[in-house]
């Protein structure tokens, strides 16, 4: 079986993309399921999430998917979320909480 790394990366600009669906749903369950793990069990904070994340990544390696692919699909998926931090900084001003 082949995986379409760019099927799953890429932005289709509809309204159902199946990106912008996944990240919806990555952000409202995955990442708060995550933390909460974390803190049930007494892990390092991001400890979940990190080796979560390439645990799943581990199964592409499994489908034979070469690393090179893997990490370049993922380097370009950090790049779009660094990308999205920086506009929602410019968007809300400087971080609350220190005033
Ligand atoms: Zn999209």
């Amino acid at each position: 079986m082949t995986v379409d790394l760019d099927e799953i990366t890429e932005h289709d600009m509809s309204d159902e993309c199946p990106v912008c669906r996944t990240q919806d749903i990555v952000e409202l369950a995955l990442v708060p399921a995550a933390a909460a793990w974390e803190l049930r069990n007494g892990l390092p904070r991001f400890s979940i999430a990190l080796h979560g994340a390439a645990s799943l990544l581990g199964a592409l390696l499994e489908e034979g998917v070469a690393r090179e692919d893997v990490e370049a699909a993922l380097s370009g998926l950090l790049d779009g979320i660094e990308q999205q931090i920086e506009e929602d900084q410019v968007m809300g001003g400087p971080p609350q909480g220190n005033a």
